[in-house]
């Protein structure tokens, strides 16, 4: 099988095997390897030493990001968040809404910068916006928008921020290592937020911030949770070392995390981006050309993590029905679809090349010949 969402992602067999013992956590072993691993994820965030810190946290993507925005965001203040609609209309930009219901059930303010889910957000209307919304302390960015393929870019939009003289959370959960940032190049940033199972290739369990030490330092106390307060994380590593877990956590993961960070050393971080974005473009054009679909975004901005099209039109197609059928032929896709409009999406991100892509083109092709509404009908 040919694994395609936009995370979990295909992962090697090593990765996998990594996993396969029993670890105490708080053993002296365990320890260093933890505090090393810390340091690994360190350098490869663009991250310094002293300045930031690596805040792992056990759980999905969304609590990392709940976790940043309760530790940075004061209660009662109020983030902007670039997204294609008012929070819950669901109008695309998937993953900025979800941002935005966490920020909102969490008691913070969001002010929304509608911006349609087929292009990324622009430096002037983001410069506009903030000037408009003097209570924004914060602006959330979705880096690589997962619903839909867009990306925004942080070093053209983190110094807006900077200049504006806010703060920057970058939500960069389908984006880290396949999109190019470095927290050593923004300090308008308080954290870059990411998980193991997406472009670093590695197993769910545990998700990420790589954050700015005094911005921890200022969110202490505000989070109003211990579980979910990065300050916390910060302190307690300050206290008890960095090889010190606060709370259990599934530790075979980043047993395996750390063999994947060992394939992405070997192959190179540009080497990675290269790949993504050579397999995004496989899929854009096989699908394109040789399934007959109609891609949702224009090619220049389509990102290299996930590639969206539009469902055929006509009556009867259904995209469960589809995913199962294309199953048959060895390849999962994501079973629902987060653009504002009827769509499909292939991840081209994990342990997979072109010749995964070619066949996962071919396998859609003939899945969608097979099932194409039939116009007549
Ligand atoms: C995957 C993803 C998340 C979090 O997803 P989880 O399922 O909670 O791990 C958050 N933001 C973006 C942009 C994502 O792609």
């Amino acid at each position: 099988m040919i694994l395609l969402t936009p995370g979990p992602v295909q992962t090697r067999p090593e990765v996998k095997a990594a996993m396969l013992e029993d670890i105490a956590p708080w053993d002296e072993e365990f320890r260093a390897f933890y505090a090393r691993l810390k340091g690994r994820v360190l350098a490869l965030a663009g991250g310094v030493a002293g300045r930031h810190a690596v805040l792992p946290l056990q759980g999905s993507g969304h609590m990392v990001v709940e976790a940043a925005i309760r530790t940075f965001v004061p209660r009662g203040g109020a983030v902007l968040i670039p997204m294609s609609g008012p929070m819950g209309s669901g109008l695309g930009a998937e993953y900025a809404q979800r941002a935005a219901r966490l920020a909102h059930d969490a008691g913070r303010v969001v002010v929304d910068l509608a911006v349609p889910d087929t292009r990324a957000v622009r430096a002037d209307e983001l410069a506009e916006a903030l000037e408009r919304h003097p209570r924004c302390g914060h602006v959330l960015l979705v880096h690589s928008e997962t619903g839909s393929g867009v990306v925004n870019d942080p070093r053209m939009l983190g110094p807006v921020v900077r200049a504006a003289g806010r703060r920057l959370i970058l939500d960069s959960v389908s984006g880290f290592a396949g999109l190019p940032f470095s927290m050593a190049d923004h300090p308008e940033c308080d954290a870059v937020l990411f998980t193991s199972n997406k472009c670093l290739e590695g197993l769910p369990g545990f998700s990420w911030a790589v954050a700015d030490l005094d911005s921890c330092a200022r969110g202490a106390g505000q989070a109003e949770s211990w579980s979910l307060d990065l300050s916390d994380l910060a302190a307690h590593a300050r206290r008890w070392g960095e090889g010190s877990l606060r709370f259990t956590g599934p530790v075979q993961t980043l047993k395996a995390l750390d063999v994947a960070l060992d394939f992405l050393d070997a192959e190179g971080a540009a080497a990675r981006r290269a790949r993504y974005a050579a397999n995004a473009r496989i899929l854009y054009a096989g699908l394109r050309d040789e399934a007959g679909l109609v891609p949702y975004l224009g090619e220049r901005e389509q990102g290299p993590i996930i590639v969206t099209m539009r469902q055929p039109e006509g009556v009867g197609f259904d995209l469960p029905a589809f995913v199962r059928a294309l199953k048959r032929r060895g390849v999962t896709i994501s079973a629902y679809h987060t653009a504002a409009a009827p769509s499909l999406r292939v991840g081209a991100i994990g342990a997979v090349g072109a010749a995964e892509m070619r066949a996962a083109v071919a396998a859609i092709a003939a899945t969608m010949a097979e099932r194409r509404p039939s116009r007549a009908a």
